[in-house]
């Protein structure tokens, strides 16, 4: 064993110590006169923790399912749980048998306010796919089964008991938390986040900070965290149809340039050319940091991600064999639906199709075109623009961002669970909030892998109690930091 530790190391652990007692005291206020302090610290995480649970299973119990939704079920037990713990509650309405639910732990008012922003519906679930009924909150070896325990009931609890749990530690923060529970996210929410932000917009315009879902603490198999992704921007949604007219005719005399062979050859072109690689400054962050958590190989990849973005198509392939990631990478291009011909011997006179367009933060949605047209290279081919979603990012410097390094620097002391931005190819309500200048950042606490990463929006969808215990108790925590930071 070497027992060698350099200056600068015993430096950062005392830092680290001395960040670490700092939470503590933020805490448990007594702590360093009171020897049973660190006892009862303990008592109340495991009475927050089992409070939690109950509630968390209680809550997946209600089906949410949008459509058609019914979310106000679910807004009335949090309202009904907040007011048990003592927090005024309101709810609010959008549409028959839909609402949101907002709640305001006061604080100081030194600094502004933060919003928990989560939503209330969840996708359907198909229940003969299911080990167990996906409306039952399961509890078996150690994880809580359910539709939504992911996404996104999962982190609506943690934020909740949060928020539950700084109310009854007595001591008023310098932020007011906002507690906001909306429908409708999982089909844009026009009756949700939109519904909020455009008749009750002035009950969060002193807020500053928003914390939603967005991205997680990710996970090798063994539950063990690789790093924490915080999600600062969203890509762009732009959604175009592609038409080519021609001639209808008879199948037994083909047409060269018939509307669908005109459509098929522009097709191949893109197929063949997808939009090149641009490397954002956050996304070079994100790959460089995060490079040590992969194989030999692909670390190095990353660790040189200017250099592998620029090679040969071989290195491109293996960097576009993580889907996920490698979408940060480019604007991307999917050709989704194909519509032409009614019967095998007519020649169609129209071909349709759609692509389905997600852009990098400041990618100008008009110059995409003209670069999907010069590909295409074929003028006779409208193209129109179905859905043009713009998505403001959010800064990586920010007091959010320090706060949850803060707390990250506990668990992390040699550094190798780094806070990492991340631009997510979703879109979740953040962008709502984000436009009437909120500071939005998709980020669940919790350590999620592969595995249970794939059972959001598929069968048997479950979050492990340890990672939800320990999401309760960080988002506390940088909470707590959050409120103190400029
Ligand atoms: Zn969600």
């Amino acid at each position: 064993m070497n027992s060698y530790i350099s200056p600068q190391r015993s430096l950062l652990s005392l830092i680290s110590s001395l960040l670490a007692l700092q939470l503590l005291l933020a805490n448990q206020s007594l702590a360093a006169v009171n020897p049973d302090a660190a006892v009862k610290t303990e008592n109340k995480k495991t009475d927050i923790h089992s409070q939690a649970l109950t509630i968390f299973k209680e809550y997946l119990q209600i089906d949410t399912s949008n459509p058609p939704g019914n979310e106000k079920l679910g807004a009335d037990y949090l309202a009904k749980v907040l007011k048990e713990n003592g927090i005024e509650a309101s709810v609010y309405e959008t549409a028959p048998g839909r609402a949101c639910v907002y709640a305001r732990l006061k604080g100081t008012g030194k600094r502004k306010g933060v919003v928990l922003l989560n939503h209330i519906d969840v996708v359907p679930a198909h229940a003969p796919d299911w080990k167990f009924p996906p409306f039952s909150g399961t509890e078996q070896d150690g994880e809580i089964w359910g539709r939504g325990a992911i996404d996104m009931k999962g982190m609506g609890i943690i934020e909740l008991m949060s928020m539950i749990a700084i109310k009854r530690s007595g001591k008023q923060l310098d932020r007011d938390l906002v507690f906001l529970g909306t429908p409708d996210e999982e089909v844009g929410g026009a009756h949700g986040a939109a519904w909020f932000v455009k008749n009750k917009g002035d009950l969060i315009k002193d807020c500053e900070y928003l914390i939603n879902e967005g991205f997680i603490i990710d996970a090798y198999s063994d539950g063990k965290a690789k790093y924490w992704g915080v999600d600062v921007a969203e890509k762009n949604i732009l959604w175009l149809g592609l038409t080519a007219k021609g001639l209808a005719g008879h199948a037994s005399m083909p047409q060269e340039n018939s509307a669908n062979n005109r459509m098929v050859r522009a097709l191949a072109r893109l197929a063949d050319n997808p939009p090149p690689f641009t490397l954002l400054p956050e996304v070079k962050h994100f790959y460089e940091s995060i490079a040590h958590t992969e194989p030999a190989q692909l670390g190095a990849l990353y660790r040189n991600i200017e250099k592998s973005t620029s090679a040969d198509k071989a290195t491109a392939s293996k960097l576009k064999e993580d889907k996920l990631k490698s979408s940060m990478l480019a604007n991307t291009v999917s050709l989704t639906v194909m519509k032409a011909g009614y019967k095998t011997n007519v020649i169609p006179a129209e071909s349709y199709c759609e692509l389905d367009c997600r852009l990098l933060p400041g990618v100008d949605h008009k110059a995409f075109i003209k670069q999907i047209r010069e590909i295409l290279q074929d003028d006779s081919i409208e193209v129109s623009v179905i859905q043009w979603e713009k998505a403001e990012p959010s800064p990586f410097e920010s007091a959010f961002v320090k706060a949850v390094k803060k707390v990250n620097a506990i668990e992390s002391k040699d550094g190798k669970t780094p806070v990492v931005p991340v631009i997510v190819p979703w879109f979740t309500d953040s962008h709502w909030f984000r436009e009437v200048g909120l500071k939005a950042y998709g980020f669940a606490p919790v350590e999620i892998d592969a595995e249970h990463l794939a059972t959001m929006h598929g069968k048997d969808e479950r979050l492990p109690i340890t990672s939800f215990n320990k999401g309760i108790d960080r988002l506390t925590l940088i909470l707590q930091e959050l409120a103190q930071l400029d």
